[in-house]
């Protein structure tokens, strides 16, 4: 299972019912949360989430609609007693925010919290099932997006062929890396007799918040679901430029660009109570789109 769910979908202000910037990825066990708004972790318990699972925490930049929920949520995860370790990743500066926090409150978390600050771009999580890596946007102050990566192996096993050819589970990795197996007596299994093609790595892209920029686009090529901002409809492009934010428009050309498979907008300024025009504007340039909607879990595939 790799899935996003969304707990807050709105930039700013929250309104309307509609909450801070934050996301849950989901891949297989692994939780991991974008972005943490003021309220995260009251959403997180409103949609039923063991936070306990959340190994990994990613923050894009320090407006505070992106990281306010933090040091809540981090203090509550010590309240709750956790004990296993917390990886952070985010501007240099947070720790230093965090770190304040917890000392004028002379709170000693009961786990280790990690910290990894993001200063370059490329790979920042390397696991033999997935990887992250980060990347700039173009934002009034530095902005990170995130693309998260499930690593799939090339070749699927035949339950039924490997029995029948009696290739040891011993040697399961291997095929599905590709290799042929050569039993004790020399007989060679070829590999196409006990496999089929896999279907290939899957990816969901983060990006906000950002300025419609094209080059970014590279970046994220071929993402199956592309999360981008529009915190605009079309009609305020120039303020979504002085803002350094983008519209729906921006956004689906955004899409294009990037040949995604599917594209998910979120980000919406507080000065819209409905979304649906969201929604009918993107479309018009990209079909495959959904609006981020809280509560709502978008499959990655
Ligand atoms: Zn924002
Ligand atoms: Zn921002």
């Amino acid at each position: 299972m790799f899935g996003v769910t969304i707990l807050g979908n709105n930039s700013a202000l929250p309104a309307y019912d509609r909450h801070p910037t934050a996301q849950l990825v989901t891949l297989n066990e692994q939780l991991f949360l974008i972005d943490c708004g003021e309220g995260t972790q009251m959403q997180i318990s409103r949609y039923r989430i063991r936070h306990s699972k959340i190994g990994h925490i990613f923050i894009s930049h320090l407006h505070g609609d992106h990281y306010f929920g933090l040091i809540g949520l981090i203090t509550s995860m010590g309240l709750l007693g956790r004990e296993h370790p917390l990886n952070l990743y985010g501007p240099a500066s947070l720790i230093d925010i965090i770190t304040l926090q917890l000392k004028v409150a002379d709170t000693t978390l009961p786990f280790s919290l990690i910290f990894h600050p993001l200063e370059k771009e490329g790979l920042i999580l390397d696991h033999p099932k997935y990887s992250v890596s980060c990347f700039e946007t173009r934002h009034r102050i530095p902005c990170w997006g995130f693309l998260i990566s499930e690593k799939r192996n090339p070749r699927k096993i035949i339950r039924e062929k490997v029995i029948e050819y009696e290739v040891p589970a011993a040697f399961y990795d291997q095929l599905k890396i590709g290799l042929d197996y050569v039993s004790k007596t020399g007989v060679v299994v070829s590999n196409e007799l006990v496999t089929t093609p896999n279907i290939p790595d899957s990816s969901y892209a983060y990006c906000a918040d950002t300025k419609y920029t094209e080059s970014i686009a590279e970046k994220v090529k071929d993402a199956n679901l592309l999360y981008h901002e529009t915190t605009y409809l079309k009609e305020l492009e120039e303020r979504a430029i002085a803002r350094f934010h983008s519209t729906t428009i921006q956004a689906a050309n955004f899409a294009i660009k990037a040949n995604a498979k599917k594209l998910l907008i979120g980000h919406f300024s507080s000065k819209y109570e409905k979304l649906d025009e969201f929604l009918l504007e993107t479309k018009t340039v990209f079909h495959n789109t959904e609006l981020a909607i809280e509560g709502v879990s978008y499959r990655i595939d």
